[in-house]
């Protein structure tokens, strides 16, 4: 199992880079926010609760969060073995705790987390155009700051615990989108051997 967390603030580019790793690794793709979207999409207690909390541009509690994510495990044990791309978790010190525990569990652990570095004023730019088509409830202005603050008070401490853990790969966040793809590969290619 080869497992990379792909880390970065809204709008650093984690889904486009997890497409292009899904199909140059054969690994499987875990987007928390796609497993959200898709509650919400098809009416369930969970998407009522997690919209709630997504329109406000606020995080998930850990614990639901976790449990959500322990599930999607479980249920495609077989493709995981592969390995998983984790894209949008963990965002917080205590989900980065459980999915160590949770990969141990499987005989695993996280190899890798490519960190999406970009300007803030870049990402906004990148939010408000893709709010434009996304029809995402968050990608307006209001909630894009509310977004980047809970990012910098929450998740960008993650950074320094991967980094105490030998693990973060910083990956220069601009340019053209297969410019940062050859930048991620380099990195993989250099822990995969
Ligand atoms: P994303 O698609 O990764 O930008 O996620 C969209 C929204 O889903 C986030 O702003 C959070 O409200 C929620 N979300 C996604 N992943 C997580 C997570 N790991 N922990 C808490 N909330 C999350």
């Amino acid at each position: 199992m080869f497992n990379i967390v792909i880390f970065g603030a809204p709008g650093s580019g984690k889904g486009t880079q997890s497409d292009k790793l899904i199909a140059h690794y054969n690994l499987f793709h875990i987007s928390t926010g796609d497993v959200l979207r898709d509650h919400i999409m098809r009416g369930t207690e969970l998407g009522k609760t997690a919209n709630a909390y997504i329109s406000d541009g606020k995080l998930i509690p850990d614990d639901l969060m976790i449990s959500i994510l322990d599930s999607v495990l479980d249920d495609n044990a077989e493709a995981v073995k592969e390995g998983v791309i984790f894209d949008g978790f963990p965002r917080t010190i205590p989900q980065a705790k459980s999915l160590k525990a949770m990969l141990e569990k499987r005989g695993a652990k996280v190899n890798i987390v490519l960190g999406l570095e970009v300007d803030e004023a870049e990402l906004i730019d990148r939010l408000i155009k893709r709010g434009l088509e996304s029809g995402r409830s968050d990608d307006n202005l209001e909630t894009i700051k509310k977004r980047l603050v809970v990012y910098h008070n929450q998740t960008s401490p993650l950074k320094q615990y991967y980094l105490d853990e030998g693990k973060y790969a910083a990956i220069e966040g601009s340019g053209s989108i297969d410019a940062i793809f050859n930048r991620i590969k380099d990195a993989v290619d250099k822990v995969r051997g």
